[in-house]
């Protein structure tokens, strides 16, 4: 009867509400409605433009018969790049996302380290909000056993990859488990999550070559034998199955991923119900200027990750709130607001402004603002924008603030921000503070402490300011050495301009200390990818905050915290910040007492990095800078 009701329900939604159980008297002909289900396919390692562009010519590869049954947009991995929902395209931090509806900066997923999700997963909505049974069948069991191990008592059917016999594959046995599921009559399950690895272990072999060519018939003939058995139970009972398919990331072209690459970050959701899918699933949303890179801005546009729970539960009858917190629509039924991103604008001091951007479904008349789950504001349903005012008051005592702003439209779920995070304070004195630093060094010219290593010569060029030279650091030249003992147990802060030319890997762009290993005693500054992090050790443990973009001959200023009483470093570049925290480091000193600019503490890490950077501005300060400091020292430089 409660199935029935909420069938019911999700059909009558979108256009007459549904408030409680004698709703479902209002239906046309409740017992013949089909019982509706969801079958969650996850492709581990799958590039989007192996099955959703049929274009042999820009990616060679066998046909995907069974792919082709389902109807495709476009999706990315890795987040929003430049917000607090930006992380590495790895199956941890991905999975996470596809099975909580939210991105890193809510379940704090941000790597492989199977630690468990920080909220509740789609299963815990399935069952909660619905009463559904959900069954979730991992080839790579750390899924079911790290991520979503909090999670397990809202798990009604669990399959672990390992558990399979001996003489079996991940894939095979969780494939043949689901079957066993779907052929069976008697099912309970309503959704069944079904997670293949074999792709992605193809593309770690030899990339895009000829390991994945040859996993590719046979992950699709696995996706056949899925379809064929959902179909046939449509036939013979009286369900309706959404069917999606999507991929935690891609790869390079050699194999391997977890950087923000297009490859690794174009991914895809399929759906073998397209007349069901809504606007945004068929066309996606205007550019967001995140990057400033095309092709990334565009990408971004279609559906995120953080659409499948929302989409999920949508199909099952349940609108999504905004205590809920998704960062993702829903893909089926009435399109509500959709891709809400959040920036500050001001972020430090006593006021600070953050602009909410979103897109809404046409027939969207009045949209309500949460911030942080309560209503702050009530629009009509034109507006596509507002902007946060928030000032020190009674109410919002000096302090430091995550914000998460939800877009409720009139119709369709409610759909969240990323977290932009403020600080409201007493304004900072920055002159003062500039003027406090322990060691403040121009580098227009060589002078004081600081020394060039190196067969060659230092060379100066134009600065970030007009007139004021930059050091170049050409590491086919050498470097500059600052001899310095940082104290140990003590806070240190840096804050300087930085350009980065050219470079390959990952060297250190400031560092004391050895960056052969992270946990290695001392600091660097390593680059990556077009993304600088601020990373630290102490011989046993380390800190690496995320990486923040830094595009290749842009000027950027960074100024990066480590605090030993938080345990951890803040990194802030332009108007990026992130932080890690609570990881046991409580110094960063290391045996070779110096700051080296364009090399490691040991002076021989970068040396063949083909490290071009320049320098302007340094600022060493002998204690940990607070975050208003930080802040405002950031705005200074980037206003100035
Ligand atoms: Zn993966
Ligand atoms: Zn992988």
């Amino acid at each position: 009867m409660k199935f029935r009701t909420l069938i019911a329900c999700a059909t009558l939604l979108a256009a007459a509400g549904c408030h409680d159980s004698s709703s479902s008297e209002d239906a046309p002909s409740p017992p013949t409605s089909p019982k509706r289900k969801v079958l969650l396919l996850g492709v581990d390692g799958l590039m989007h433009d192996y099955v959703a562009t049929h274009d042999p010519a820009i990616t060679p590869h066998p046909d995907a018969p069974n792919f082709q049954r389902f109807t495709t947009t476009r999706s990315f991995s890795g987040g929003y790049l430049s917000t607090s929902t930006q992380v590495a395209t790895l199956s941890g931090p991905s999975w996470s996302t596809i099975l909580t509806g939210t991105y890193t900066d809510q379940h704090k997923v941000t790597k492989n380290n199977d630690q468990p999700i920080a909220n509740i997963s789609l299963f815990q909505h399935l069952q909660e909000k619905l009463h559904i049974r959900g069954g979730s069948y991992a080839s790579w069991s750390n899924i079911n056993t790290s991520y979503l191990s909090k999670q397990q008592r809202f798990i009604n059917q669990r399959v672990d990859g390992k558990d399979r016999p001996q003489d079996m594959g991940g894939d095979d046995y969780v494939v043949e488990r689901v079957l066993e599921e779907l052929n069976d009559e008697q099912s309970r399950l309503g959704v069944l999550f079904i997670h293949l690895d074999d792709m992605d272990g193809a593309g770690h072999s030899c990339g895009w070559g000829e390991c994945y060519s040859q996993q590719l018939p046979i992950t699709d003939a696995h996706v056949g034998k899925l379809l064929d058995a959902v179909e046939q139970r449509e036939a013979k009972f009286n369900e309706e199955w959404l069917v999606l398919y999507t991929s935690d990331h891609g790869h390079v072209e050699k194999g391997g991923h977890g950087g923000q690459s297009n490859a690794e970050r174009e991914i895809m959701i399929g759906s073998n119900r397209p007349e069901q899918m809504n606007a945004f699933f068929r066309q996606p949303a205007p550019p967001v200027s995140l990057t400033g890179d095309e092709r990334r801005d565009e990408w971004m546009g279609y559906p995120g990750q953080a659409s499948l729970t929302p989409t999920v539960l949508s199909w099952l009858g349940y609108q999504a709130t905004p205590e809920d917190q998704f960062q993702g629509s829903s893909l089926v039924g009435e399109l509500g607001a959709y891709k809400v991103l959040a920036k500050s604008e001001s972020d430090a001091g006593p006021t600070a402004r953050v602009h909410i951007s979103w897109q809404a479904g046409d027939n969207v008349k009045s949209q309500n603002i949460y911030r942080n789950g309560t209503l702050v504001a009530t629009l009509d349903g034109k507006q596509r924008e507002w902007i946060d005012e928030l000032a020190v008051s009674q109410s919002l005592p000096a302090g430091s603030y995550e914000l998460r702003y939800g877009v409720q439209a009139d119709v369709g779920g409610t759909t969240t921000s990323n977290t932009v995070t403020i600080i409201l304070g007493e304004p900072v004195d920055v002159p003062a503070l500039i003027g406090s630093a322990h060691t403040a060094l121009p580098l227009d010219q060589l002078d004081g402490a600081i020394q060039w290593l190196g067969s060659g010569t230092p060379s100066f060029t134009n600065g970030p300011h007009n007139g004021q030279k930059a050091l170049r650091v050409d590491r086919t030249q050498g470097y500059a050495s600052l001899p310095i003992t940082l104290g140990i147990g003590k806070g240190h802060s840096f804050s300087f301009w930085f350009k980065a030319n050219r470079y390959r890997s990952d060297p250190n762009v400031l560092s004391n200390k050895n960056w052969s290993s992270g946990t290695n005693p001392g600091f660097t500054f390593p680059i990556a990818d077009g993304a600088i992090k601020f990373q630290g050790g102490n011989g046993i443990k380390r800190f690496d905050t995320n990486a923040l973009s830094v595009p290749i001959g842009k000027w950027v200023r960074i100024t990066a915290v480590f605090d030993p009483t938080r345990q951890g470093g803040q990194l802030n570049v332009n108007d990026e910040t992130s932080s890690a925290f609570a990881s046991g480091v409580k110094s960063i000193t290391s045996p070779y007492k110096v700051i080296n600019f364009g090399e490691g503490g040991d002076g021989g890490y970068n040396l063949d990095k083909e490290v071009d950077f320049e320098f302007a501005d340094f600022l060493y300060f002998d204690r940990a800078l607070s975050d208003l400091e930080a802040k405002s020292l950031q705005q200074q430089y980037l206003t100035s």
